[in-house]
């Protein structure tokens, strides 16, 4: 396979095109940023354990029904993934009260929900991603009944998959966001990474972060965090 032009640069991946069309080239990066990139930092190892972790649990899921992008992990950087069209929402699941959901709404941190709630937010960095209602999706078209309906249940699936994952390895997942894309046929399936950048994970039965709260919070040893997931999910049998 012979990588070919680059087609996005985010602010933690790099996605190129490859001389197979059916097949997008994405390398992981060392940096990482918080409050929409008004925060940054680069640390050496983190591409490499996100890399790891997000092919990791998308080969989980996969086992488990879940379709997504992922195709094969390539090297300690990269992966091989569908080319797929993005939906410009954010998916966010939530378990636990953290985050923006306590400063919107003025609720304590750490208060269990009832049941998972699932939040869109609409994906524009100059907006600051707005958190946005079905109708606003349905009505700026950026995604119709069909897909919201899809959208839903596949993020109940994931957070239910997610929730006994990670309960597994004694962690408690908080929340989590989720994206998703269009692929050539037209299906809809989950994209862009699954990693410490993209949940919430606290120690079980603690509100020790093991995610990137560490970097948005100043709360230290970013990388031990994450190197913490990715050595309790290898070691444990898909
Ligand atoms: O900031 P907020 O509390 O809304 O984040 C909810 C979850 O979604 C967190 O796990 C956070 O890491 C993730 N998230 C993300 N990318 C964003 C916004 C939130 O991965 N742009």
């Amino acid at each position: 396979m012979e990588t070919g032009r680059m087609l996005y640069e985010g602010k933690a991946k790099k996605l190129y095109e490859t001389d197979d069309p059916g097949l997008l080239y994405l390398t992981y990066k060392d940096s990482l940023t918080a409050f929409n990139a008004k925060k940054k930092a680069e640390m050496a190892g983190k591409g490499e354990l996100n890399n790891n972790i997000s092919a990791w649990i998308f080969t989980y899921l996969k086992d488990r029904g879940v379709e997504s992008h992922f195709i094969k992990r390539i090297d300690d950087l990269s992966q091989t993934v569908r080319p797929v069209t993005i939906v410009p929402l954010e998916v966010v699941v939530r378990n636990v009260t953290a985050g923006s959901i306590c400063r919107r709404l003025g609720v304590p941190q750490g208060t269990p929900l009832p049941r998972p709630l699932v939040e869109l937010y609409y994906k524009n960095d100059d907006l600051d991603d707005p958190l946005v209602l079905e109708d606003h999706a349905l009505l700026f078209g950026w995604a119709d009944e069909a897909d919201l309906k899809k959208i839903k249940r596949l993020a109940l699936q994931v957070n239910e998959l997610l929730i006994e994952l990670f309960s597994s390895l004694d962690i408690d997942l908080v929340d989590f966001k989720l994206e998703f894309g269009k692929d050539r046929d037209g299906r809809l399936i989950l994209a862009d990474e699954i990693s410490p950048d993209t949940c919430r994970f606290w120690e079980k039965g603690t509100q020790n972060s093991l995610d990137k709260d560490r970097f948005r919070e100043d709360l230290g040893d970013v990388l031990g965090a994450y190197r913490e997931i990715w050595r309790r999910l290898s070691k444990r049998g898909r």
